[in-house]
C-alpha cells in the first residue's frame, strides 16, 4: 500500500452546513486511510453532531482544519478535483471516481493533492472550479443524481485506496507540478503584465482571464514551466519600464 501517496491527499469541504456530514466524511475517510480534512468556513464546526455522526474517527476531527477561504485551504496542493453532481455550463475535462483514483495515484512529486466537496445545497461555485484542475463526476441516476455529501466522500475514497493498492509500483518522470499559491501567483503576475502593455483593460478582463486560465489548467504547468513564464513577464514588464 503506498500510503505515502493517500497522506498527500486533503479532503476539503467548502462551507458544510451539516455537521452530521462532516462527521460522516470523518468516518467515510478514516475507513479508507485517509486522514487529512479542510474545511473551509464551516456553519457549525466543532460539534457534538459531528463526533457522534465520525463513529471513532475523532482523530480525524481533532486534526482537521478550518480556514476561512479555499485558496489557503488548498495553497500547497499541485493537484485540485472539484466535485459535483452537476454537468457544468463550461466544459470541464472530467473524471469518473476511478479514473480519478487513477490520475491521484500517478501525481509525481511530494505536493499535496486535493479533492474538493461543495455545499449540501449548492454544491462549488464557478470561482471554486476555476481553481481544479478536473471535474469529478459520480455516475448515477440522471433524474436523481446527487447524493449526499459524506457519501460522495465514502465512493471517492473507497476509489482512492483500491487505485493506490494497486499502483504500488507505477513510477512517474514527470518535474513537480505547480502548487496552486504558485498558479495563483502565476496568474495575477500575468494580468498585471497584460493590463501594462495594454492587452486587457481592467474591467473587462474577467472572462479572458478565466479562458486564460483554463488554457494554462489544461496542460498542468510544472513548477519550472512556470520560473520560465514569470521570467518572460518580468522581462516584459522591464522592458515597458525602460521604453518609457
Ligand atoms: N445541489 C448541489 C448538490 C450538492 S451535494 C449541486 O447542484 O451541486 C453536495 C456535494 O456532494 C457536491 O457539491 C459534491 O461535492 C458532492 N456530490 C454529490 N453528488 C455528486 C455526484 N453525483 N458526483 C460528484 N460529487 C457529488
Amino acid at each position: 500500500m503506498s500510503t505515502d501517496v493517500l497522506s498527500r491527499i486533503i479532503i476539503v469541504l467548502v462551507e458544510p452546513t451539516h455537521p452530521g456530514n462532516i462527521g460522516a466524511a470523518a468516518r467515510a475517510m478514516k475507513n479508507m486511510g485517509l486522514s487529512r480534512l479542510h474545511l473551509v468556513k464551516p456553519h457549525h464546526f466543532p460539534s457534538a453532531d459531528a463526533t457522534s455522526r465520525a463513529s471513532g474517527a475523532d482523530d480525524i476531527l481533532e486534526t482537521a482544519t478550518v480556514f476561512s477561504t479555499l485558496e489557503d485551504a488548498i495553497v500547497n496542493c499541485s493537484l485540485v478535483i472539484g466535485t459535483s453532481a452537476r454537468i457544468r455550463e463550461i466544459p470541464w475535462p472530467e473524471l469518473s471516481p476511478r479514473s480519478c483514483a487513477e490520475q491521484v495515484a500517478r501525481e509525481p512529486g511530494q505536493s499535496d493533492i486535493a479533492i474538493l466537496f461543495g455545499r449540501e445545497h449548492s454544491g462549488l461555485t464557478n470561482q471554486e472550479m476555476d481553481k481544479c484542475q478536473y471535474l469529478l463526476r459520480i455516475p448515477c441516476n440522471p433524474g436523481f443524481s446527487s447524493l449526499n455529501l459524506a457519501a460522495a466522500v465514502q465512493i471517492i475514497s473507497y476509489e482512492l485506496r483500491m487505485a493506490l493498492n494497486a499502483s504500488h509500483d507505477i513510477q512517474t518522470h514527470h518535474d513537480e507540478f505547480a502548487t496552486s499559491n504558485e498558479l495563483e501567483l502565476f496568474y495575477k503576475h500575468l494580468h498585471q503584465t497584460l493590463q501594462s502593455i495594454g492587452f486587457i483593460h481592467p474591467d473587462k478582463s474577467r472572462s479572458i482571464m478565466r479562458r486564460i486560465r483554463r488554457l494554462f489548467t489544461r496542460t498542468r504547468l510544472e513548477k519550472k514551466e512556470i520560473d520560465i513564464l514569470r521570467g518572460i513577464l518580468n522581462t516584459t514588464q522591464a522592458s515597458i519600464k525602460t521604453s518609457e
